[in-house]
Parts: C-alpha cells; structure tokens; sequence
C-alpha cells in the first residue's frame, strides 16, 4: 500500500506489478540479448487497458490521468525497459499527440486502434542533423492539392521498426522558424515512405529503432494535427507532459536495480558473514533508496500539475533530469553491489545500466533539461 496514491491507482500498481513479474521480467534478457521486439508483453499491457490508459475514453481510450501512467510505467520498467520505452513513445508521444490534438474525425480514425494496442505509435521527430534543436529540423512538406509531398530523414524513432501510425514533424519553410514546423500523421506503407531499422543500441535494445526515409511520400492534407504552424509548439508540448513519463520510467529502473541488489546483498557472503550485515552496503542501500524516493516524489509532483491541468514544464523537466541521473547512480551502485557477478550478462543489473543510460539522452538530453528549468527562473534574460 503506497498512501501517494488512489486505492484505485494501488489496485492498478498491484495488477500490473503481477503482470509484469509473470510476463515482462523472465523474458528481459532475451528481448535484449536478440534486440527482439517485446509484441507479446506489449499486446499483454494492451489487455490490461495500459496502451490506451491516458486517451480519451470516448475514442476507446480508458480516460486515466498521468498519475495513473506513472503508476503502469514503474512497474513496466522495473521488470523490462525496453517494453516499458515502447510503451512510453506509444502511449505518451506517438498516441497523446493524436489525443490531444487531433480533432474528432482524427481521433476516430486511429485513437481506437491505438489504445488497444492494434496498431503502433512513433513519433518522428529528431533528424540526423539535429536532435535537441527541433527548430532546424529540415524534413519538408510541400502542398500539393489535397496532399503533402514530404522529403527529408528521421533518425533514432523509436517503434519505427514495427510501428503503423507515425507522428512526424515537418516544416514547410525552413527561413520560417517555428511557425513553419507542422506535425503530420503518416502511415505504414505509403508509397515513399521507407522504415530502415537501426541495430547496435546499447540499452533499450527491444525498442525497434528506425530511420525514417521520406522521398516524395504522399500524405493527405486531412493529417495534419493542430492548426497550420503550430507543430513546433506541439511538440515541445508533449514532450512537456512526456518527460513525467520518462522520469516514471526512471523510478521503475532505479525500483528493479535495488530490488536486486538487495536480495544479492542478503545471499552473498563474505569472510564468513552476508554483505548486506557491512555498513559500507547498507550506506549504499540507504543513498540509493533516498534518491528513489525523491524521483519519484518529484515525479508525483509533475504529474499532479499535469492531471490539474497546471503549468508543468519546468516541474517536469525537473523530474525527468532527476529521475534519470539518480537512476544512473543507483545503477552504478547495485551493480557495485553485485561485484563481478554484476559485470556480466545476464545480470539483471547489467542490463539495467546499459538500458539506463539513454534516459539522459532522450526526450531531451539532461543539458536541455537544465536550460528549460534555468529558463523558467531567469526567463529570457537566461538566453
Ligand atoms: C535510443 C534512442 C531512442 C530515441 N527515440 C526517439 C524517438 O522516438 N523520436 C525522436 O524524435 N527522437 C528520438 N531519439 C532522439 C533523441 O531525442 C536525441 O538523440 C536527443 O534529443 C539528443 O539529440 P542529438 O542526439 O541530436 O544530440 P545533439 O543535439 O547533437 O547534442 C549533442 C550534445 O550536445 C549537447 N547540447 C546540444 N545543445 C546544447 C545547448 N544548447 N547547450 C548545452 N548543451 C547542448 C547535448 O546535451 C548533447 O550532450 C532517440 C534517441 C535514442 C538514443
């Protein structure tokens, strides 16, 4: 019983807690050992009402909040990180972005499917000549009657290997900034549209990443999301709210490392007594606890703003830079724990430490994080 949350949200830890210990955490090391797509752990979160949990109830969604995302994404990441990195970009960036700005004949058409988990979400928007500075972003879309022509490369898409229902931003003037950039739903298999996977990832390496070749890929007019030139904004938007995800994401790899080390710490001896009995491991213990605690307090916070519908940028910044670099130390530390048995696969802790690292990189990497935090305190004087 964690008295943070609802009863309803305990009941909702507990049933995916039980699906994640049977489904997700014995098949962990396969799925990153063979960088294997996890579907059948993904279409399991689908039956437990996960990959549609924030969107809209009226298009099939389950209308929960990002207090009850937090919740599901803990306890998927403690069990296996790369099923919980493709259910994050699903649900929070690749689905929310369709949720929240779609209008309803949008939403009709792929919310359904993408809350039961039928079809795939990604979200496109990084390029191979620039990730944290979206607003140079050069993948273009030129009106053409009804449709759009898009040329140009997206890189590190995550669920771009195996995903049906892409959101990609593009611009349709690069001399015009941010009230160029549009975001614009592009399905699997149109014509000029190429899925090239990306193989050799150090951590997450389920998650199925792609580069995305566009060369005269037709997409209607009809997909474009959100009023002309506000793509930049929507972006920034859901990466807002998508952070808090990330952050979740961290407590649940922090949660599983300690979980291991304890238990290690208890069955291991040495000269003659369990290390766990050794101040030296239990001052780790102690630190690693602590800072898990505080991430996931920061966490609560940011999705609490979120849920009230409140300003939440900077809090969730805050979470997400947090959240990941404690996971980083506690990582390090249950892997020290372990000593050798740590170092090799297929460790539990291993895995973690390699599948931990990309938290500091994606969805902004912890130096944009500290820009936005510093620039909600100076404003724009920190420019
Ligand atoms: C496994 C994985 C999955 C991903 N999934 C997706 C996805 O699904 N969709 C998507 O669109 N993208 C995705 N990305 C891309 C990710 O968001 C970018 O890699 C990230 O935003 C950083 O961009 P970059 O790699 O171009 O680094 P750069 O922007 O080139 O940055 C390089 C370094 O410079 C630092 N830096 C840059 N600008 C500044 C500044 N102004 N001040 C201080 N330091 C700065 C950065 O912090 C970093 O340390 C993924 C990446 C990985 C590795």
């Amino acid at each position: 019983m964690e008295p943070l949350y609802t009863e309803q949200q305990n009941m909702l830890r507990a049933s995916v807690r039980q699906f994640a210990e049977a489904e997700l955490a014995p098949y962990a090391a396969q799925v990153d050992e063979a960088e294997e797509f996890p579907a059948r752990q993904f279409n399991g979160l689908a039956e437990l009402g996960i990959t549609g949990l924030t969107l809209d109830e009226e298009f099939g969604g389950n209308g929960g909040g990002y207090l009850d995302m937090m919740v599901a994404v803990e306890e998927a990441a403690a069990a296996c990180g790369s099923t919980s990195t493709v259910l994050v970009t699903h649900v929070s960036l690749g689905a929310q972005t369709v949720n929240q700005k779609g209008d309803a004949e949008q939403k009709r058409r792929w919310i359904p499917d993408l809350a039961v988990g039928k079809r795939v979400a990604a979200f496109a928007l990084t390029e191979p000549q620039t990730g944290s500075d979206a607003l140079a972003l050069a993948t273009t879309a030129t009106p053409d009657g009804d449709s759009l022509l898009l040329n140009g490369t997206k890189l590190f898409c995550t669920n771009g290997a195996v995903a049906d229902v892409f959101v990609v931003f593009v611009t349709s003037d690069c001399s015009a900034g941010y009230r160029g950039i549009n975001a614009v739903v592009v399905e699997k298999g149109e014509p000029g549209f190429t899925v090239n996977p990306q193989h050799g990832k150090m951590g997450m390496r389920g998650s199925a990443t792609a580069e995305l070749v566009f060369e005269n890929c037709r997409a209607p007019r009809a997909n474009l999301l959100g009023e002309p030139g506000t793509g930049y904004r929507t972006a920034m938007e859901i990466l807002d709210s998508s952070r808090i995800m990330i952050a979740a994401q961290c407590t649940g790899l922090a949660r599983g490392a300690l979980e291991a080390a304890i238990a290690y710490a208890q069955q291991r001896e040495s000269f003659g007594r369990a290390i766990s009995s050794r101040q030296a491991i239990q001052f780790m213990m102690a630190d690693m606890a602590t800072e898990l605690d505080a991430a996931r307090l920061l966490t609560f916070r940011a999705a609490s703003l979120y849920d009230a519908g409140m300003p939440h940028s900077a809090e969730a910044a805050m979470a997400k830079l947090y959240a990941s670099e404690a996971s980083g130390r506690i990582a390090s530390k249950a892997l020290q724990i372990h000593g050798g048995a740590g170092y090799f696969r297929p460790s539990a802790v291993e895995r973690i430490y390699r599948d931990q690292r990309v938290t500091e990189i994606y969805e902004g990497t912890s130096e944009i994080q500290r820009i936005v935090i510093s620039r909600s305190l100076l404003g724009a004087s920190a420019d």
